[in-house]
């Protein structure tokens, strides 16, 4: 493979990113002993580091795309290096010359949809709340309690508009009074920044926010981690702060406070897979298997993998919108290690998370085996 030689570049990029973070690692090797890739294949974080430092990175190459993003490495480093930081940069320096091998041409799919639609889907933005017709879901208006924040994979995927309609239905349930944005939302940005299009994510968060102050929000409902993530996060970097909170967060509350009751039992054996941008990156494992613990009759198990050490599922950073082959996924080992702890339904909370392990439940032949269901699915069963 070609090596551009001396990339000074890729330095000057990685210096923007955060400084000289790459010059502390002494090459120990630690992240690519814990990375989920080396379950797969080989792949070594410790190396792009290394080359990245002379300014010698193999900007074309695949390597630079795999980082899902997952935060296993940054946790356990012992010098305290932003791994991801890196990927992104190298990924920006990549965007920048449009080196893309070819398991990376979805993503530039992705990224002209969301620069002509707002939605990495090519779904119309007009249809945005389509799926929220028959519902008689409000839009958003001043007073309200909370802005509902759908995103783009329960916006537009058929199987992901059953965690929207879940979702609407116990709020309405619940009498909270909410609203979503319908065509004047836009995606949050959070993957695509990690692909290294920055101008791309500044375009969406710019515009989101200007939508969110034109209509007086202050407290928005997420069904998605990554656009908690990037809203708690990334979008105070813009001066702003909306108080976010994830729908497993919400829900909680509102049983907490006597306003949402469930009715009913689930006897049923039931693990929860904790998203990277839930758990690892902000640190929510308590609120989801609270809420599971709500339910009558539900059994809750966890995987050896479980907390801070859950395995990704491989859509983070991107990675959802590029091509995997089989033999390459985490997410069918995910479901076989939900499979072992022999649950009747694998819970979780995010679409990344459910879109891999539907297709791995496809190409495992488990459809009989297990249900993969968001927990807002699990809690409308029981209005
Ligand atoms: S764990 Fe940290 S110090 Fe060790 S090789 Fe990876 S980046 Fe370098
Ligand atoms: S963040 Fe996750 S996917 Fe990326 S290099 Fe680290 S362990 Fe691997």
């Amino acid at each position: 493979m070609e090596t551009i030689a001396p990339f000074l570049e890729v330095i000057d990029e990685i210096n923007e990113a955060g400084g000289d973070i790459f010059k502390l690692c002494f090459q120990c090797g630690l992240c690519d002993s814990v990375c989920p890739w080396n379950k797969v294949r080989p792949f070594s974080m410790r190396k792009l580091i290394r080359e990245a430092a002379f300014g010698l990175s193999e900007v074309e190459g695949e390597d630079i795309w795999r980082c899902t993003t997952c935060g296993t490495c940054p946790a356990q480093c012992p010098r305290g290096v932003k791994q991801i930081d890196i990927a992104v940069a190298l990924r920006r320096v990549a965007t920048e010359y449009e080196l893309f091998p070819p398991s990376v041409k979805s993503a530039r799919t992705a990224r002209s949809s969301l620069i002509s639609e707002g939605n990495p889907l090519q779904g119309d933005r007009k249809k945005r709340a389509d799926w929220a017709k028959d519902l008689s879901v409000k839009p958003y208006g001043e007073g309200m309690e909370a802005l509902y924040f759908v995103g783009c994979y329960l916006s537009y995927d058929p199987r992901m508009k059953k965690v929207a309609t879940a979702t609407a239905t116990i709020l309405k349930k619940a009498g909270v009074r909410f609203g979503i944005l319908g065509d004047k939302e836009s995606c949050c940005g959070e993957s695509i920044r990690k692909t290294g299009s920055e101008e791309v994510f500044k375009n969406l968060a710019k515009e989101n926010i200007k939508t969110f102050i034109d209509n007086g929000v202050k407290k928005i409902i997420v069904s998605s981690p990554h656009c908690y993530h990037t809203f708690k996060n990334e979008y105070p970097e813009f001066m702003v702060n909306f108080e976010v909170v994830h729908i497993n967060q919400y829900l909680l509350e509102l049983i907490n406070e006597g306003r949402l009751e469930l009715k009913g039992e689930m006897p049923k054996r039931v693990t929860y897979h904790d998203p990277c941008y839930l758990g690892r990156h902000n640190g929510i494992y308590d609120e989801p298997r609270d809420l599971l613990k709500k339910i009558s009759g539900l059994e809750l198990v966890e995987m050896e993998a479980h907390g801070k050490n859950s395995l990704c599922c491989g859509g983070g950073g991107g990675r959802i919108w590029m091509d995997t082959p089989k033999e390459e996924r985490f997410s069918d080992i995910r479901l076989k290690q939900a499979n072992e702890t022999d649950a009747q339904i694998l819970a979780t909370s995010c679409p990344y998370c459910i879109t891999n392990f539907e297709e791995s439940r496809l190409n495992l032949e488990f459809e009989a085996v297990i249900e993969v269901k968001d927990i807002t699915e699990i809690i409308s069963e029981l209005l």
